[in-house]
């Protein structure tokens, strides 16, 4: 009993260490006062709420953090970390805990939105500036879902929706903050 207490002390300690290390956000500042969550446009949807998945950081919760849909369902609207009286950023911290699952390779609960946000990420470092087509394209490669909403996409293509070709405007400064953004990422 004694050691699985150490444990997950040790753990907890790890958690929020970790955390900070990645954001330099300390979620230990929360108070569970409630009001981020009251303010989440997407809390209806989300399995913990958001002030329930900081309390599980705070409790070194890994298990219950991993597996929640609370940080993949954000939006990163900021409306939790403008109301929260303790300056604690929400999305920020998510974030972490997502590059963390990364960095440890662990299954994402909604790994569509992973897909969604590398892609993004992606296309910016190559074009600059988000070339749709292109985005969806590397979407439909990660998932594996092909056909999925190829009806949608056919109807913005007829209606000039997308652009078939990419620009290159301003590709070479943004691979430049990409590399900066690494270079900083390793030291
Ligand atoms: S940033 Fe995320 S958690 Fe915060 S209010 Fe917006 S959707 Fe909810
Ligand atoms: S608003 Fe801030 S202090 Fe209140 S529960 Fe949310 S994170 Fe914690």
């Amino acid at each position: 009993m004694t050691e699985e207490i150490i444990t997950l002390k040790e753990k907890s300690f790890k958690l929020g260490e970790a955390v900070a290390a990645v954001s330099d956000i300390d979620v230990s500042f929360c108070y569970q006062c409630g009001k981020c969550s009251t303010g989440c446009p997407v809390a209806y949807a989300m399995d913990l709420t958001p002030t329930q998945l900081i309390h599980a950081m705070q409790l070194g919760l890994h298990d219950v953090v991993y597996k929640s849909n609370t940080m993949w369902l954000c939006v990163s609207c900021l409306t939790c970390s403008t109301r929260c009286p303790q300056d604690v950023d929400i999305p920020g911290a998510f974030d972490a805990v997502k590059i963390l699952m990364e960095r440890n390779k662990e299954t994402p609960r909604e790994p569509d939105v992973l897909a969604v946000t590398k892609s993004f990420a992606q296309n910016l470092r190559w074009f600059g500036r988000m070339y749709e087509l292109g985005m969806v394209g590397v979407i439909k490669l990660r998932t594996r879902k092909f056909t999925q909403d190829l009806g949608m996409g056919m109807k913005m293509l007829k209606k000039n929706k997308f652009n078939l070709l990419p620009g290159f405007e301003g590709a070479w400064e943004t691979r430049k903050i990409f590399r900066r953004v690494k270079k900083q990422e390793k030291a």
